[in-house]
């Protein structure tokens, strides 16, 4: 059979089909008229009126495909990405439902046939896990859904596991549908790797080759902002299988960035690379073992901030300076630093990887290969001006590091050296604007530094002068071992924004602001993983 990433897309979608589902395109990631989410995080997000009962569709069980986006509020991966073997971004997650239709029975029973009779894994291979009850919630274990699964499938016993709600109750947002669910698990570890832990269950929380595949929610409450939940109407069936994942376990790939999607972008980035030692992500030519993995990091980074980049603006997200765009602009920049630092890409290369990009996926979405060149436009243009700064910032980021690092260590001799390099302080003296002695800069600098932060003086002109955004300065901190002074960082911001505040008023007319923003992200910039609640939604 055919096991392509397309193929077995189209296999799910028709194995429900045949179930009498009506498959339904993907919905926009920017979700529709809804305040509390910032990009669709699940294939549900569509139908959320008809689980609440505010809205009704022609059909009652639908199946699709879902471009979805964690990268802010309760579900975001930003941080595993790249360093973990099967978290994206972007990706598509596969999903059939029923409104007030079938419930737990059918959707196990299908989840079973699809995955063993169709795709023939094997039980031993698989877990399930159902919700072992929440006091808090006033919830009881779900006995059914257990006793479904061995009722229905073929799962060995020991495979059907009870997790907390942590894990099995799941939750679009903090408010809104929500239930207890079942997990599909896979064990991809080897013979001898299950040999060595043999007798213990596990799911992905235990074992990097043991990835949670498929979520079934048995969506019954509404999450009321109190906490307390309110019973729905009706009860519905909401699934969610990873794409990427389930196309791993079928191409027997250990990892989702090595399914046949990724190959042709993933080889895009290393023809970029002007690095002699990068000829393809399974073929690194390095004897440093951390040096490979950076790279793979890195090209692992990449290919999926071009998909989330590349997707997010199809559906008319523009990168810029507020709310969502700026969401959009941090992901690029992130990518375009990854591949500067570690793959010396010095130019645009972010735009190029477009062709690839529909090549892998222009079937299911044929807009990639439409807007094509109106894609490679905007990114490139949003490349190039980070570019700009890009290695300024870098080159001021890496001076002032190993002070930090040999503050840690030994103070005093950290504030003798520092004194002594004519750059380092030249450098710190932009960022230390109130300061007109550089023996209270070097001071001021150490003194944060002692406790292994870079201070929020230098976060502030990274971002100010040279638009690096502060969850990338934070990203380049943490690969240093050290953290950013965020006080410091946000008292600058505030002050910034008290400044322009004044400026406009005494300017008098309402779009000095307007035109502030678009010469400095400031107001925006505080980093707390995208949430919905510290973008200007009026922007949204
Ligand atoms: P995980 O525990 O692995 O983070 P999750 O429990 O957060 O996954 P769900 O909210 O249950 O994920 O989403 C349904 C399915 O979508 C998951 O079973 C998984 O296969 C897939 N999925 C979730 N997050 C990602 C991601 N960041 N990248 C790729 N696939 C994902
Ligand atoms: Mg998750
Ligand atoms: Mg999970
Ligand atoms: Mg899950």
């Amino acid at each position: 059979p055919d096991r392509s990433a397309s193929a077995i897309r189209q296999q799910f979608l028709d194995f429900f089909a045949e179930n009498d589902h009506t498959i339904v395109p993907s919905a926009s990631i920017v979700p529709g008229g809804d305040s509390t989410l910032l990009f669709t995080n699940a294939g549900m997000n569509q139908f959320k009126d008809v689980f609440l009962g505010t809205g009704t569709r022609d059909y009652s069980r639908a199946a699709d495909t879902q471009k979805c986006l964690r990268v802010s509020g309760k579900h975001n991966d930003l941080d595993e990405v790249g360093h973990d073997t099967y978290h994206h971004t972007f990706f598509e997650m596969l999903g059939n439902w029923s409104f007030g239709d079938y419930f737990k029975r059918e959707a196990i029973r299908w989840a079973w046939e699809l995955l063993v009779d169709e795709w023939g894994l094997e039980p031993e291979r698989l877990y399930a896990t159902v919700h072992e009850g929440d006091e808090a919630l006033g919830l009881e274990a779900d006995e059914e859904a257990a006793t479904l699964w061995a009722e229905e499938t073929t799962i060995p016993e020991a495979h059907i596991l009870y997790e907390p709600s942590k894990e099995n109750f799941w939750m679009m947002g903090d408010t809104g549908p929500c239930g207890p669910c079942s997990e599909v698990h896979v064990d991809m570890r080897t013979d001898e790797e299950r040999a060595a832990v043999d007798g213990k269950t596990l799911v992905n929380k235990d074992h990097p080759k043991v990835i949670e595949i498929w979520n079934l929610v048995f969506m019954q409450y509404d999450a009321q902002p109190d906490g307390s939940l309110k019973l729905l109407d009706n009860q519905h069936i909401d699934t969610g299988m990873g794409f990427e994942r389930i196309a791993a376990v079928l191409q027997g790939k250990d990892s989702t960035y090595d399914i046949d999607l990724f190959e042709p972008l993933l080889q895009a980035v290393a023809d970029a690379s002007p690095r002699e030692s990068v000829r393809g992500y399974n073929d690194i030519d390095l004897d440093d073992a951390d040096e490979v993995e950076a790279v793979r990091i890195a090209l692992r980074v990449i290919v999926d901030h071009i998909r989330a980049i590349a997707f997010a603006i199809l559906d008319g997200v523009t990168p810029g300076n507020v709310g969502r765009g700026y969401v959009i602009r941090r992901i690029l920049r992130r990518a375009v630093r990854y591949g500067y630092q570690t793959l010396g890409l010095r130019e645009p290369f972010l735009h190029a990887l477009l062709p690839a990009l529909t090549e892998a996926m222009g079937d299911a979405f044929p807009d990639l290969d439409e807007k094509q060149g109106y894609l490679e436009n905007v990114i490139r243009s949003e490349e190039e001006s980070f570019l700009e700064t890009l290695g300024t910032g870098l080159d001021f980021f890496q001076t002032v590091v190993p002070y930090v690092h040999q503050s840690q260590k030994d103070a005093k001799a950290a504030l003798e050296s520092l004194q002594g390099d004519a750059q380092a302080m030249h450098l710190l003296t932009n960022a230390y604007v109130d300061h007109d002695d550089r023996a209270a800069i070097a001071d001021a600098f150490v003194s944060t530094a002692e406790a292994g932060a870079l201070a929020g003086e230098v976060a502030f002109l990274l971002h100010d002068t040279y638009g690096f955004p502060i969850d990338l300065t934070q990203l380049m901190a943490r690969e240093e071992g050290l953290t950013v002074d965020m006080d410091g960082y946000e008292q600058l911001m505030q002050r910034q924004k008290e400044r322009a505040r004044a400026a406009s008023q005494f300017g008098g007319t309402g779009d000095t602001d307007g035109d502030w923003h678009t010469v400095s992200d400031g107001p925006r910039s505080e980093f707390v993983g995208y949430d919905t609640t510290h973008v200007d939604d009026a922007a949204i």
